[in-house]
């Protein structure tokens, strides 16, 4: 079923004083288009699959509408959301710490890389709110430390991906150890069909707010093309353009892990202050490159598809793919890691080549988007 019901400030939506209170410490004001629909149906307990265009604030929605139905007095983990990356869950429970800040609320962040005795001894003292990843949550389900018979709310956030080959299993299993009436929300920026499909087996009637894909991409967001007959080009094309275009953070997406390492070494070798990130780091250096990036402490990001969705960093008006993504899915998100909340953004794709060009025409095709070929006064947008 649809919901048709727009709430257009966060007062009409029947939220608790202390709640109220942190969104608008947080910063937020006025609500988003998804958190005007978004957020009173899953009070409600409503299921709830909700497509919106990247950066538009669909963490704040599934945040705020849980956050509602807590119950505080009860110091059991009431609610579990599921993200594909750590560096995702570990944004998460940031915003679900802030927004709840107001709040008698207990929230840990579940995720691999980390000591799983703490993680055990932490659990145990009743978290309410659980934001992980899904192996290191399943492991908690199995050894008994992450209880699940008090959860009412169940988030996969980026939930196409938590869908997707590689993930189901997992999903399936935690699934299964939640309470039969668990309320269960899917988010994501893309809903392909196959999924949409899909859902169907573990929700109950949920309220379905889509977008249609030639809808998808952001205005805000300028995409361009640079062709050229051969990787080896690549490089110089960066160094070319990386002066002039570099002016607050960039986002630069490679393929592979060892492009990644790759592409920085150059970088780095020639004294531009860049930092990588991919999933064969350890944790702490992950995390330590994430922070200095969102501080600004390094201005450019390398890394692979670790970071396509999710990653909220608002200075970001560039990313690059220096590799174009094999998905288009993967597109939409890596594009989307500029563009936050209405700013402006400018995504470039280096294009080797008519295999390439083709997958990006077809790309443009299915979102019926406009990829331009780069003007040569790039420099001033
Ligand atoms: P999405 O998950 O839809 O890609 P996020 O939830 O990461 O988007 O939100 C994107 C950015 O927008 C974040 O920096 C967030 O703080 C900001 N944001 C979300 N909702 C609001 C709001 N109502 N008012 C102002 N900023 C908001
Ligand atoms: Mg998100």
């Amino acid at each position: 079923s649809n919901w048709e019901e727009v709430i257009p400030e966060f007062e009409g939506m029947g939220l608790k004083e202390s709640l109220l209170s942190g969104i608008f410490t947080h910063g937020f004001s006025k609500p988003s288009p998804i958190q005007q629909r978004g957020i009173r149906p899953i009070v409600l307990g409503r299921d709830m699959i909700a497509q919106a265009q990247s950066g538009t604030g669909k963490t704040a929605t599934f945040t705020i509408g849980v956050l509602e139905r807590l119950d505080e007095s009860l110091k059991a983990t009431q609610v579990l959301i599921l993200a594909p990356t750590r560096e995702l869950a570990l944004q998460s429970e940031k915003v679900v710490r802030d927004i709840g800040g107001s709040m008698d609320l207990s929230c840990h962040v579940c995720i691999g890389g980390t000591s799983s005795q703490e993680d055990m001894r932490i659990l145990q003292s009743g978290v309410q709110v659980v934001v992980g990843t899904p192996g290191r949550v399943l492991d908690m389900i199995n050894r008994g430390a992450l209880r699940t018979e008090a959860i009412k709310s169940f988030v996969l956030d980026e939930a196409d991906e938590m869908l997707s080959q590689g993930f189901t299993e997992q999903i399936y299993t935690i699934f299964q150890s939640v309470p039969a009436e668990v309320q269960v929300l899917l988010l994501s920026a893309t809903m392909p069909d196959d999924v949409l499909q899909i859902t169907d087996k573990f929700m109950r009637d949920p309220v379905k707010i889509l977008v249609r894909k030639d809808e998808l991409t952001l205005d805000g967001i300028q995409q361009f093309f640079v062709p050229m007959d051969d990787e080896s080009w690549k490089l110089d094309v960066l160094l070319d353009l990386y002066k002039n275009l570099i002016v607050s953070k960039a986002v630069i997406f490679c393929n592979t892990k060892r492009k990644v390492e790759w592409l920085s070494e150059q970088l780095q070798g020639l004294e531009f202050a860049v930092s990588c990130v991919h999933s064969e780091m350890d944790q702490q250096a992950r995390n330590d490159i994430m922070n200095e990036f969102r501080r600004g402490a390094t201005r450019v990001l390398i890394g692979t598809d670790l970071i396509a969705r999710g990653i909220d960093v608002q200075q970001v008006s560039l990313v690059i793919n220096y590799d174009l993504p094999k998905e288009k899915e993967t597109y939409l998100h890596r594009i989307g890691r500029s563009g936050r909340f209405g700013r402006k953004g400018i995504a470039l794709n280096f294009v080797v080549g008519p295999r390439d060009e083709g997958n990006l025409a077809e790309i443009s095709q299915f979102y019926k988007t406009e990829i331009k070929p780069m003007p040569e006064d790039i420099a001033s947008y």
